[in-house]
């Protein structure tokens, strides 16, 4: 990761969660996929509210600035206007890995974006999440290992 920008990351060393905003006990581990991740501590049920994912409420046009200048991003649209970046006040829920078979998935519930289990999700079991990028966004290759893997975290057609 580049740091000649003079723009420091704020996870260069190991994160942690806030466990304010996790339903669950949940920790921070090294991933397969990608640098850390978050891993369940405790059985979680499907279906239940696992953590929130916070961060700083920023505009279209700051979104935009950061993710030009920043090597590691963690912007979250929240709607056609608001982002929210969890590199800043960030639950940990920034951390999630992406994959194509994920067991996580957001909702956004009252300007709120909350990661719920799609299924029961065992002790010791990575965290992970679709980001699902947008088919016209820079393609980012996937390395998730699942057997449905596309290839790109990006969907591979208009929703
Ligand atoms: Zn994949």
């Amino acid at each position: 990761m580049s740091q000649s920008n003079g723009c420091v990351s704020l996870h260069e060393s190991k994160p942690s969660i806030d466990h304010r905003f996790a339903a669950f006990r949940l920790r921070v581990g090294a991933s397969k996929i990608h640098r850390w991740g978050i891993f369940a501590e405790e059985f979680i049920p499907k279906g239940r509210k696992v953590v929130e994912y916070t961060g700083e409420k920023i505009s279209r046009r700051e979104t935009k600035r950061r993710a030009e200048e920043r090597a590691q991003i963690y912007l979250f649209t929240l709607d056609s206007y608001w982002t929210i970046d969890g590199a800043v006040d960030g639950s940990g829920a920034e951390i999630i890995n992406h994959s194509c078979e994920p067991n996580v998935a957001s909702r956004i519930v009252r300007d709120h974006i909350l990661y719920y289990s799609l299924r029961d999700i065992q002790p010791g079991e990575e965290l992970l999440v679709d980001y699902r990028f947008g088919y016209d966004e820079e393609k980012l290759p996937c390395h998730c290992g699942a057997k449905t893997c596309r290839g790109l975290m990006n969907l591979l057609q208009k929703e």
